[in-house]
């Protein structure tokens, strides 16, 4: 792969575009400094980091996984020395597993104590203890094994936690469950709204893409934490805490979210938007943007930590969610949910349970209008909110446009047998036909094309029924011709 550096540093050390990118070109593509297994996955190559489709082979001087024996990229002969005294039993290869987890945190330490100037910056600038704290609560079981093997490397308690809490930080998420770490993408300035997109391949490197059109000397932005994105202020400053991400963006200092009520309650008395009156201060108190009327802020994060709750308690799998329960949510809001707008994230995540839910729970599988007008309706306020709050391409509204145009191409099926006017149905074709252009666009340049193959066939299916319909309306014309003459 080739190295592309679309940036340059400003003053502050944060990088912006050093030319105009226009949307889905490459603002930078990198390979890692590091990187390794992440946690509790099957192994991967310790050299290069990929699960080859052949067996894992164990390493002639460890006994460690790789994918071939001249693979060392990352497995460094002083490693493979260190390894030696560590049994691996390769028939473990293919289990799900904490043993690897300890890998890269010490390649990390490595490097940190080797004195890499960029890593021992940034790793200055973590809050170690908060990012500690949270990774422990939510991963203990990995950690104690991390902690317990770099001990034996002799790597001290302070080491590893800034080890541990760089990589938290900054790793970047590749296949199989390894992770990245590379110095260029851990200048990037977080925002709620970013104008890239990234994407950890295979082979290691990362790939940061214009989501929107950068104008030379606009500061770049990322999500450090890519699922935040979704998260109204109220839930997503609780992720970006954890993380030690202190973030300043025009969702971030407004408590409306930019006019769109996502993390708003509503006035009891006037029905406007109800928020924190000082931006990010959640416990403080909420007022109403319409009447001025107060309350306790507890009071309000406490409806929304309940109604968080029900949306986690649903099931995971399509099959066990029951559209009809969460359309009633949506429709008759219930309790306290009658406190948010429809533009919440709350509403919308049920909004967006049930764009999985149609076409994958076996009730609504054979195609029917009256729930694929529904689900078209879930997909498309959906990303219509989504795009007013982080504006351009996005790998989240990708999926959610396949969900959309497989709604769509399901119904002209729908359409034809309802008895629909032909009009109307290749009303449809058109539309579903339009609707994917944008997604594959965006896909056609990706590494890995299922998704942008699915796309195309969404297309496929929406002309070919428009080509049937023409057919179709030829034999009536002509059928009817016969008649007259007859
Ligand atoms: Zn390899
Ligand atoms: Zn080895
Ligand atoms: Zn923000
Ligand atoms: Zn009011």
């Amino acid at each position: 792969m080739e190295e592309i550096k679309n940036f340059k540093e400003d003053s502050n050390g944060s990088l912006v575009a050093s030319k105009y990118i226009k949307q889905g070109e490459t603002v930078l593509c990198v390979p890692p400094l590091t990187a390794g297994p992440g946690r509790g996955h099957t192994a991967v190559c310790l050299g290069c980091c990929t699960r080859p489709e052949t067996a894992l082979v164990a390493c002639s001087g460890c006994g460690w996984p790789l994918c071939d024996q001249n693979c060392k990229n990352f497995h460094f002969p002083q490693e493979c020395e260190a390894f030696k005294g560590e049994k691996c039993d390769p028939a473990t290869f293919n289990e799900a597993t904490n043993i690897y987890d300890y890998i890269l945190p010490l390649r990390v330490s490595n490097i940190l104590k080797a004195g890499n100037k960029e890593l021992l910056e940034k790793a200055a600038k973590v809050d170690v203890k908060t990012v500690i704290k949270s990774v422990r609560e939510k991963h203990e079981k990995s950690e104690r094994s991390i902690k317990e093997k770099l001990t034996k490397f002799k790597v001290s308690n302070d080491e590893i936690e800034r080890s541990v809490s760089l990589l938290e930080r900054y790793c970047i998420p590749l296949d199989n469950g390894a992770r990245g770490l590379y110095p260029e993408t851990m200048k990037l300035t977080h925002s709620c709204s970013p104008n890239t997109y990234f994407i950890g391949l295979s082979n290691g490197w990362c790939i940061y893409r214009a989501a929107v059109d950068i104008n030379e000397g606009d500061l770049i932005t990322t999500l450090h934490i890519p699922t935040c994105v979704d998260k109204c202020n109220y839930f997503r400053s609780k992720i970006l805490q954890e993380s030690g991400i202190k973030c300043s963006c025009d969702r971030c200092t407004d408590s409306t979210e930019l006019g769109t009520g996502f993390g708003s309650l509503l006035c009891t008395n006037c029905q406007n938007f109800v928020a924190p009156e000082k931006p990010g201060e959640f416990s403080s108190a909420w007022k109403c943007v319409g009447c001025g009327s107060v309350e306790d802020g507890s009071k309000c994060t406490g409806i929304l930590d309940r109604l968080n709750k029900q949306i986690l308690d649903l099931p995971k799998a399509a099959t066990q969610r029951d559209p009809i329960k969460l359309e009633n949510i949506i429709r008759e809001k219930p309790g306290d949910w009658s406190r948010v707008p429809d533009s919440h994230q709350l509403i919308l995540d049920v909004r967006k349970q049930l764009a999985f839910t149609y076409q994958y729970h076996t009730d609504y599988y054979f195609p029917k209008c009256d729930f694929l007008n529904k689900k078209e309706n879930h997909c498309k306020l959906w990303l219509e909110q989504m795009e007013i709050l982080a504006p351009g391409w996005s790998y989240e509204k990708v999926l959610m446009k396949y969900e959309l145009g497989s709604a769509m191409t399901s119904k002209i099926q729908a359409m034809k047998e309802g008895g629909f006017q032909s009009s109307e149905v290749n009303d449809q074709c058109y539309k579903a036909t339009e609707m994917v252009e944008e997604p594959i666009k965006m896909m056609i340049e990706e590494e890995e094309l299922s998704l942008c193959t699915a796309l195309k066939q969404i297309k496929m299916i929406a002309i070919e029924a428009r080509e049937e319909q023409k057919t179709r309306v030829y034999l009536n014309m002509w059928a009817d011709d016969e008649e007259e003459d007859w």
